[in-house]
């Protein structure tokens, strides 16, 4: 079954159009009937005239990224990512799953584990962060010395037989620049070791040269975590010590190296509606689109300017909306479920997954602070009908459009018009690529 989200998207794709479009036309045809055998009520509940006229739209009316659902673009303009953003909650989840089962197994959702390899002594000040050595004395966190390699490895044992299929080892620093070749070599030695367990190995410590980063590739790293955290214009409002170009520098020398890229953002940092488009506008505007895109609540930890602000905790419809934009955006992302779920209900989550997110950090701590029970998460993942993603499954994203797959598409989507004629939803339809899996080649996919 997995192939039919892989490895024969056209035929999947027009499975998905021929479902929607035999829905659509019924439940268009059922009211029809309805309103002819008992008019009186059907006339007393009779449509807005404005939902009637959206009924009978033509295809080609609709804005350019709902005809193209699912279609990888790196041309977004800003207005076409704050419309995404606009749209009504429940209309955009329903696109969003849309792109989603375009692209993905819907029921896979896969298990990553996250341990902090060197905690607190960070000489960067980012505002909402327990480590920055700016206010380690009001947050009460000491520094600590780098992790041995052997308590690392023995933790990403334990994370994979508790079923995590992906290891992230974060360490608090500015980056490998500032520690020596000692520790350096102990950190690619943890890579190759954690590697060695089959796992993936994402790692995330802070900028990298370009020369880090064809190491950390050569040592094994699947991936490279370097976040956004919000837009360009909100971003010296929560770190002044780099700046937002630094960290597209370094998304580039990973890029270059042949990791896959990791790169997401945080919501709740006081940032406005207009900011999280602009962090998914810059992720979706990147000439190849992040393999990864995780989507984090700010955790507030007292002691650091975050924390003491009495911040708006985000809402389970915040982080669906957020996470429904970045998958239309982002359509062939791994859309990561990350920091913050503990102040989610599983409905809540639910409505995440539904919306394209399909990967959560378990384990009971994500770097320094409390994450949810594994336990629950497991009985959650039961109560959906979801199941792990195991490891090096081909991730599909990053590969931007080609002319031949728009030109597909556009085919696609004259002959989808006569069977949707009287659909409210049209989808555009895309053929995705295999694409390589983090791997590179390795794992034979293609
Ligand atoms: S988020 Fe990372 S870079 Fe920023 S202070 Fe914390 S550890 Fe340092």
């Amino acid at each position: 079954m997995l192939g039919c989200y892989t490895r024969q998207p056209t035929e999947f794709s027009r499975t998905i159009y021929t479902q929607l479009a035999s829905v659509l036309t019924r439940n268009v045809s059922t009211t029809s009937c309805v309103s002819r055998a008992e008019p009186q009520p059907v006339d007393h509940y009779r449509a807005d005239p404005s939902d009637q006229l959206s009924a009978t739209e033509p295809l080609r009316s609709q804005p350019r990224w709902l005809r193209e659902l699912g279609i990888v673009r790196s041309d977004w303009t800003r207005d076409e990512v704050n419309e995404v953003f606009q749209t009504p909650l429940l209309d955009l989840v329903f696109h969003a799953a849309t792109a989603h089962r375009m692209h993905h197994n819907p029921h896979m959702v896969q298990r990553c584990t996250l341990l902090s390899i060197k905690t607190g002594g960070c000489p960067e000040n980012c505002k909402y962060c327990a480590q920055s050595s700016s206010w380690s004395k009001e947050v009460g966190l000491k520094a600590e010395k780098l992790m041995d390699a052997d308590d690392v490895y023995q933790a990403a044992v334990r994370a994979k037989e508790s079923g995590s299929t992906r290891f992230c080892m974060g360490a608090a620093w500015r980056g490998p620049s500032q520690v020596g070749g000692r520790q350096w070599e102990r950190v690619l030695e943890m890579v190759r070791r954690v590697r060695g367990l089959g796992m993936e190995v994402c790692t995330t410590l802070g900028m990298l040269t370009p020369e880090q980063a064809r190491q950390l590739r050569e040592a094994g790293l699947s991936a490279y975590n370097h976040n956004l955290d919000t837009s360009p214009e909100y971003y010296s409002q929560i770190t002044t010590s780099r700046k937002y170009e630094d960290r597209l520098v370094t998304l580039e020398a990973v890029r270059e190296a042949g990791i896959s890229v990791c790169a997401g953002g945080i919501i709740g940092l006081g940032e406005g509606p207009s900011d999280r488009v602009g962090l998914l506008h810059q992720l979706a505007t990147l000439p190849t689109h992040p393999e990864s895109v995780p989507i984090n609540a700010l955790v507030a930890v007292a002691g650091t300017p975050l924390g003491k602000e009495g911040l708006e905790t985000p809402t389970g419809f915040d982080m669906a909306r957020c996470i429904a934009a970045a998958r239309v955006v982002m359509p062939k992302a791994m859309v990561r479920l990350s920091a913050g779920r503990l102040s989610l209900t599983p409905s809540d989550q639910a409505m995440c997954f539904m919306a394209g997110a399909n990967s959560i950090f378990d384990g009971d701590k994500l770097l320094t602070t409390a994450n949810n029970d594994r336990n629950e998460d497991l009985e959650m993942f039961d109560q959906l009908g979801l199941t792990s993603r195991p490891a090096f499954m081909p991730y599909v994203g990053g590969n931007t459009s080609t002319g031949e797959q728009e030109h597909g598409a556009a085919a696609a989507l004259d002959a989808a018009a006569a069977e949707l004629a009287a659909s409210t939803h049209p989808q555009a339809l895309q053929a995705p690529t295999g694409g390589c899996c983090q791997t590179q080649g390795e794992c034979g996919c293609q």
